[in-house]
C-alpha cells in the first residue's frame, strides 16, 4: 500500500509500505479521508517526532476486514476512527484528565492516517471507532476528532448563558470553537485574527464582532462590547505566546483563558501573577479529545447545526501531502485541508 512518510520538515515521501495485518479484536480500515491537523504541522515543522513516521489521525474510511471477536463492525461499514484511547480507570482518568492518561498517550492507529490502510487496535475498535450515518461524508466525518477537541475545551470553560466569549485565532479550530460556544448558548462571540478572510468567515459563522488587532485595539473594542468588563472567556486557538498575552488582557476579573493550541517548544510567557491572584483570572489548557466527546460530536453533526463542509477549503491526494503542508503553513485563505488516499 502507499503511505506519505515523514522524514524531515521538507522531506515527506510517497512510499510503498506493507499493508498492516490485523489480529484479534482489530479491524483494517481503508482510509477515505484524513484531515491535516495543526498538530501534524507542528510535529513536521518543529521536528517533534522521530522519523520515519506516518502522521495523520483524523480518519474516516471503510472497514475492509474485521478480526476474530469483533462484533461491532464488519466489512463494508463506514467508520470514523480516533487514534488515542484513555483507560478510564487510572488516577488521571478519574480526575477527568483523560488526555494525560498513560494508555491514551501510548495507543495509536497503525501506521497513521496518511496511508491507504490502517490497523485499528482493539482498544480503539472498542472505544474510538464510530459507525457513520449514510448522509455524513467521509471528509465531514474526519472532522469528528477536531470537533471533539473543541467540545472538550468549551465544556471545560465555565460558560454561562449570555456570556461573552472571545476566540483568538479563527482558523478551522477557532471556527469550531466559535460555533460550539454559540450552540451552548453564549450571548456573543468576538473573533480575533490577523487575516481578513478568516474574520469574514467568522462573521458568517455567527461572530457578533470580528476584530483585527492590527487595525483596532481589541482591548477597547471588547470593553465597549461588555459594559467595560472584558470577556468572560477567551479561547486561544493559535499557538503564539503574544496571542495568549493578549487574551489575558481581554478577559474580565474572574474570567477564564483557555489555551487550545501548541506553542513552539520552549516558548515562555511572562505574566504579572497579580492577574491570577488579585484579578482571579483562570488560566487553563485543553488538549485533545475523549471518546465521549467524539460520540457527542457525531450526534451534533447529525443535527446539521454545525457548519462543517464550509470549513473544508482544500483537498489533496496522499501523494501531495507536502504541498498540503506548505499551504497550511502559509496560513492564508485555507481553512481545513483534507488528504484523500
Ligand atoms: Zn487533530
Ligand atoms: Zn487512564
Amino acid at each position: 500500500m502507499k503511505a506519505a512518510v515523514y522524514y524531515a520538515p521538507d522531506d515527506i515521501r510517497y512510499e510503498e509500505l506493507p499493508r498492516p495485518r490485523i489480529g484479534k479484536g482489530e479491524i483494517l480500515v481503508r482510509v477515505r479521508s484524513c484531515g491535516l491537523c495543526g498538530t501534524d504541522i507542528s510535529k513536521i515543522v518543529e521536528r517533534m517526532v522521530s522519523p520515519p513516521v506516518v502522521l495523520g489521525h483524523e480518519v474516516a474510511g471503510d472497514v475492509v476486514e474485521a478480526g476474530e471477536g469483533v462484533e461491532k463492525f464488519r466489512s463494508g461499514d463506514r467508520v470514523f476512527v480516533a487514534h488515542h484511547v484513555p483507560c478510564f480507570t487510572c488516577h488521571y482518568c478519574r480526575h477527568g484528565n483523560h488526555s494525560l492518561c498513560q494508555q491514551f498517550r501510548s495507543t495509536n492507529i497503525d501506521p497513521g492516517g496518511f496511508a491507504e490502510y490502517i490497523r485499528v487496535p482493539a482498544p480503539n475498535v472498542e472505544k474510538t471507532t464510530l459507525l457513520l450515518p449514510k448522509d455524513l461524508s467521509y471528509e465531514e466525518a474526519s472532522l469528528i476528532e477536531s470537533t471533539a477537541c473543541c467540545l472538550r475545551a468549551i465544556r471545560r470553560c465555565p460558560i454561562q448563558p449570555g456570556d461573552t466569549v472571545v476566540v483568538v485565532g479563527v482558523g478551522p479550530m477557532g471556527l469550531l470553537n466559535l460555533q460550539l460556544a454559540l450552540l451552548l448558548g453564549v450571548g456573543q462571540v468576538i473573533a480575533l485574527d490577523l487575516i481578513e478572510q478568516r474574520l469574514e468567515v467568522a462573521k458568517k459563522f455567527g461572530a457578533k464582532h470580528s476584530l483585527n488587532p492590527e487595525r483596532e485595539d481589541p482591548l477597547e473594542a471588547v470593553k465597549q462590547l461588555t459594559e467595560g468588563r472584558g470577556a468572560d472567556v477567551a479561547i486561544v486557538s493559535v499557538g503564539e505566546t503574544s496571542a495568549i498575552a493578549q487574551a489575558i488582557r481581554l478577559v474580565r476579573g474572574g474570567g477564564t483563558v483557555t489555551l487550545f493550541a501548541e506553542c513552539p517548544p520552549h516558548s515562555s510567557l511572562s505574566l504579572d501573577p497579580n492577574i491570577i491572584y488579585h484579578s482571579e483570572v483562570n488560566l487553563r489548557g485543553s488538549y485533545s479529545s475523549t471518546p465521549e466527546g467524539q460520540g457527542i460530536a457525531l450526534e451534533l453533526m447529525k443535527t446539521g447545526k454545525l457548519k462543517i463542509k464550509e470549513l473544508i477549503t482544500h483537498r489533496f491526494p496522499l501523494k501531495k501531502l507536502s504541498e498540503a503542508v506548505t499551504l497550511a503553513r502559509e496560513v492564508r485563505e485555507s481553512l481545513k485541508i483534507i488528504i484523500t488516499p
